[in-house]
């Protein structure tokens, strides 16, 4: 991938470095200035400051491995049927889903966007306002900055190839009231459908930014400090966890860390290559 003088002055912005893949036609010097930083050793080390060179890499990361599928969170016959829903299906039932509360307040349900086949599926938390209003994960501020940082590796929601093109879904299909944190009731009742678009996606890469993410797709309330920096599996499907934007916006300093976080995403795409199950 060559890095166009807008995707470099981007990165120079947030002051961050530049990525490429392996094999990429760009300069040896920039080639040599990027390389990806891969799996980092030990989780749980110091991470490095902004401009830190990325950590050494540990081990090449593996093609998904048929690992056993975690429980669904609610496996009753609602649960189910929505495991057997095709893409049309699978909308109209979360625009018509009033499993919980939260139905009663949105305007509109987020169903998710991308491409259906896209190499990457990007899982968020919940609707802010400005999503509620448009019907689109990730418009809000959280979203532009979110698009900036998947635009420097030449990544987009827009139309696109399945590599180029990303899919971006939220763990709540509706926006909590005034913003208030998911509830474990409302997570539970939602997660068959986000269970159902990764399936159907059938990502090379999730990339899961911010708590509600990674606890309803790793089961795991470890701080997100400390599960970063390695490649998780979900049903066998790498994945990658991240500071949510929202997040990052209030705390810019680990900008460059969730960048690393992008530079370990791609590096996993690239060495996956295309394992995924028929
Ligand atoms: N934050 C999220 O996690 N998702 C959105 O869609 C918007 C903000």
């Amino acid at each position: 991938m060559a890095w166009t003088e807008r995707q470099r002055r981007m990165l120079q912005e947030m002051g961050l470095r530049v990525w490429a893949p392996r094999h990429a036609d760009a300069p040896d010097e920039v080639q040599a200035a990027v390389r990806p930083s891969a799996v980092r050793v030990a989780p749980g080390q110091p991470q490095g400051g902004p401009l830190a060179e990325p950590a050494p890499v540990a081990t090449p990361v593996a093609r998904p491995a048929a690992t056993p599928a975690l429980p669904r969170a609610e496996g009753g016959a609602r649960a189910r049927h929505i495991a057997t829903l095709e893409w049309p299906a699978l909308r109209e039932a979360v625009v018509a889903c009033t499993a919980c509360g939260l139905c009663r307040g949105r305007r509109q349900t987020v169903f998710g966007v991308g491409n259906p086949h896209a190499h990457w599926m990007i899982v968020g938390e919940a609707p802010g306002e400005q999503e509620d209003l448009k019907g689109e994960p990730f418009v809000g501020a959280a979203g532009h900055l979110l698009d900036n940082m998947l635009l420097a590796l030449s990544l987009t929601r827009e139309e696109a190839a399945p590599e180029r093109q990303v899919f971006i879904a939220n763990t709540l299909k509706c926006r909590p009231p005034r913003n208030r944190n998911p509830e474990a009731s409302e997570l539970a009742l939602c997660e068959p459908f986000l269970q159902r678009q990764i399936e159907l996606v059938r990502p090379r890469l999730i990339l899961a930014m911010g708590r509600f993410a990674v606890d309803a797709l790793l089961r795991s309330s470890e701080p997100i400090g400390k599960l970063r920096g390695r490649v998780h599996r979900y049903q066998g499907v790498p994945l990658v966890v991240s500071y949510h934007p929202a997040y990052l916006l209030r705390n810019p300093a680990d900008k460059a860390k969730a960048w690393d976080d992008l530079c370990l995403a791609a590096a996993t795409v690239e060495s996956a290559g295309d394992a995924r199950q028929p």
